[in-house]
């Protein structure tokens, strides 16, 4: 199957008010290039030197979005173009995003990372951790940062009663987040979650934005 082909396959079952990030991590500039002249326009990419080169080369029209990890020194390289930064797992990144974001005058969207599976992650906050910044610091003050919602990844399992669970459990804790903190706020509207296995349930489960890539872009090459 062609880029084109499954681009067109995953789009036909995507609700209107779902985005589709094209997750393009480790993938060569000519396959993103293929998604892109078929129409797409929202890329997303884990590690920032990687982002970095293909931000430089690629056509700009792209919407370029972070979802792996970040650290406090890479912020400077990808705040003058970044459109969302969906991996946000720390007080101290987000600051660092909000000054970073103050010296180029621009205000990035950030979706608040939140541990979900069952399994280990490294990253991402837990449900408490989350409450407690919202609660203690100074967010609102962050004047280049939008929060614009939340982010998750399912337990890599067969189990799908257990993915949609913690996918419930996500759309659930959006909704705690909305009502505690972000009533007055329109932009707090953002549920990323559902990978090439799972994005079907996630979407089932109130998802706003789905991030895919072996499903369009074939098997990566590590
Ligand atoms: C790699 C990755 C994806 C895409 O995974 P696929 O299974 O290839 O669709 C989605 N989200 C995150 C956070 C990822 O790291």
């Amino acid at each position: 199957m062609s880029i084109a082909s499954n681009l067109d396959t995953i789009k036909s079952q995507l609700p209107e008010r779902v985005k589709l990030v094209a997750i393009s991590k480790f993938h060569p500039k000519e396959a993103l290039m293929q998604a892109y002249n078929a129409g797409q326009r929202v890329f997303g990419e884990s590690r920032v030197q990687e982002l970095d080169e293909k931000a430089k080369e690629l056509p700009s029209d792209i919407e370029w979005h972070l979802i792996g990890h970040l650290q406090t020194n890479k912020v400077k390289f990808i705040v003058p173009y970044i459109h969302t930064i969906q991996s946000v797992d720390s007080w101290k990144i987000l600051t660092e995003i909000n000054k970073h974001a103050q010296a180029v005058n621009r205000t990035i969207r950030c979706l608040l990372e939140i541990k979900i599976a069952q399994e280990d992650t490294k990253y991402g906050f837990s449900y408490d951790e989350c409450r407690e910044m919202l609660d203690n610091q100074n967010w609102s003050a962050l004047q280049y940062i939008q929060i614009a919602g939340v982010m998750g990844m399912a337990t890599l399992t067969d189990d799908e009663i257990q993915i949609r669970n913690e996918f419930k459990t996500l759309n659930s804790f959006y909704e705690e987040l909305k009502d505690s903190y972000f009533s007055e706020c329109s932009q707090f509207c953002e549920i990323s979650m559902g990978m090439s296995h799972d994005y079907k349930i996630a979407i089932e489960e109130g998802a706003t934005i789905v991030r895919v890539g072996t499903s369009i872009f074939g098997e990566r090459e590590y």
